[in-house]
């Protein structure tokens, strides 16, 4: 059993999305120990509702952006628009962006722009990374090298191969581990979690998205947070309270929490 003092921390829900009571959903999380989370913007409204939670919610920050299906080309009124936005103190990352091959294979200039934009703009405030990136492994890891030296960097929902992990953790990025984890067929990052020191590893659900088992095909809430610990606990052979506080430390690390 999980003690009292152990909490975890969830680095990629997007509230606005829930279908639920936030309220319900905050308190449902909270109960289980997920204290502490980050709701992710994916365009101007949605990152002004995450703000809007946080101000609601003690244990709720905001990561806002656009993300790259959100946007195809990114003009200035629009940057300066976020840029306000992240003047606020519950903001603790610029993200999601980067770069989605999958679902926009064709916006890829625009995409690009935009993705070089909203690091810069990161720089600027001096706030960590939260990157998307599905199907676009080269592209981004090259963009990151050239344009986010220097900045901290999530890869969030990790979903490249044992070296694309280690070329991301000799860089200092921490890797997002969510609910694909726990899925049978979930080989591939089975053996990325099982290899790469979990001092480079932070929580995630990414919901209303992949649920992690048994709950697959339900909407997904931070409170399965706990459910990915203890499938990273199994596959490493340690234990919750170990997953829990280090991926914690982690994330408080990363986002200054
Ligand atoms: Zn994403
Ligand atoms: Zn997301």
């Amino acid at each position: 059993m999980i003690e009292v003092n152990t909490f975890f921390v969830e680095t990629h829900t997007h509230l606005d999305l829930i279908k639920r009571d936030t309220e319900e959903v905050v308190k449902e999380a909270e109960e289980k120990g997920v204290t502490k989370m980050v709701t992710v913007g994916t365009d101007l409204s949605s990152s002004k509702i995450a703000l809007e939670f946080t101000s609601r919610f003690r244990g709720v920050y905001a990561a806002i952006g656009f993300h790259p299906n959100e946007i195809k080309i990114l003009d200035e009124q629009k940057l300066i628009e976020l840029e306000k936005l992240a003047k606020n103190l519950k903001v603790v990352a610029i993200g999601e962006i980067g770069l989605d091959y999958y679902r926009n294979p064709n916006s890829a200039p625009g995409q690009l722009e935009a993705f070089k934009k909203q690091i810069n703009l990161a720089r600027k405030l001096n706030l960590p990374l939260i990157i998307h990136d599905r199907e676009a492994h080269q592209d981004t890891l090259k963009i990151l090298a050239e344009e986010a030296k220097g900045l901290k960097v999530l890869l969030h929902c990790f979903s490249g191969d044992l070296n694309l992990a280690e070329v991301g953790i000799e860089r200092g990025y921490y890797l997002g581990i969510g609910g694909v984890v726990t899925f049978n067929n979930a080989k591939k990052l089975k053996a990325v979690v099982g290899d790469v020191p979990i001092e480079d590893l932070v929580l995630e659900t990414d919901s209303p998205y992949l649920t992690p088992d048994p709950f697959r095909g339900k909407p997904n809430e931070p409170k399965y947070i706990p459910l990915i610990a203890e499938k990273i606990a199994e596959i490493k052979g340690i234990s919750l309270k170990e997953v829990a506080e280090i991926t914690s430390r982690n994330a408080q690390n990363f986002f200054g929490i």
